[in-house]
């Protein structure tokens, strides 16, 4: 479960989140939308403790990110192991260059959980297997990632983020950067694993899929929450002027 109270992200002067509340309950996919630079990939960097918040709450898994002030009126992490612990329960996974580009796809898959999390090679080789097999890449498993489409990356990358076994997962417009016709495929496999009750925090621009895999939805804007609810009151009825535009706008 992932919990954020008045979280506040500052850059310098720039102040991206200005206060967003949020939750993802155990099961829940929690859809993000919002306009371009409204903070949704700075809530979720956030989130993953790749950015330390200037003020707020994050509780990852019932565990609540300590904090400590830094010189410049942010904050910093108190305890680095407590943010390796809470990282290596989330599988997050980015609009592109997901996979290291010198291992082939199995090391890949294979590297965190061998490396940093201490299981024996053996066995992490057949998890990877198994989870090659799942998103469809069986064939690929010792190919380097410039020889894969890019739909074959990301499913590739979402592999890998689930070999270490993460409580939740984190898309940040995972289909963005794809060629069109390659965007069904890397759904699919988001939808199965949304299908499987796994808790998720997608921010999308995928309406549609927005739509069909989430439980609720968030639309940030200008670093707040302008609304959230369920799929059918975000895009059936939109209570919000603004959400209203951006609705509009996206058809
Ligand atoms: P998009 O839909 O384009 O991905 P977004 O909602 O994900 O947008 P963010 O990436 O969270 O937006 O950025 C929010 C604002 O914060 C933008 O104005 C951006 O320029 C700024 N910003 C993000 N990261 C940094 C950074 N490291 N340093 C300074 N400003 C940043
Ligand atoms: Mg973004």
């Amino acid at each position: 479960a992932i919990h954020v109270e008045n979280l506040h992200k500052k850059f310098g002067q720039l102040h991206v989140l200005k206060g967003v509340s949020m939750s993802a309950r155990d099961g829940e996919v929690v859809a993000i939308i919002g306009g371009s630079g409204s903070g949704k990939s700075t809530l979720l960097r956030c989130i993953n403790c790749l950015e330390n918040p200037t003020s707020g709450l994050i509780r990852v898994n019932g565990e609540e990110i300590r904090l400590k002030p830094d010189h410049h009126g942010g904050s910093v992490p108190a305890d680095r192991r407590q943010i390796e612990r809470i990282r290596s329960r989330l599988g997050m996974v980015f609009q592109s260059f997901n996979l290291w580009s010198h291992m082939t796809l199995i090391e890949n898959v294979i590297e965190v959980p061998v490396h940093v999390l201490g299981v024996k090679r053996d066995e992490a080789i057949a998890g990877a297997e198994k989870l090659l097999e799942r998103v469809g890449l069986s064939e690929k498993r010792d190919v380097y990632p410039a020889f894969l489409s890019g739909g074959q990356q990301q499913r590739g990358a979402i592999a890998r983020a689930l070999a270490v076994q993460p409580r939740v997962m984190l898309f940040d417009e995972p289909t963005s950067a794809l060629d069109p016709e390659l965007v069904g495929e890397v759904l699919k496999v988001i939808a199965d694993l949304a299908r499987e009750g796994r808790t998720m925090v997608l921010v999308t621009h995928e309406m549609k899929f927005a739509r069909q895999v989430a439980s609720h939805v968030i639309y940030l804007y200008n670093g707040l929450v302008e609304e959230e609810g369920p799929p059918e009151q975000i895009f059936g009825d939109p209570k919000s002027e603004k959400l209203k535009q951006f609705i509009r706008n996206i058809h």
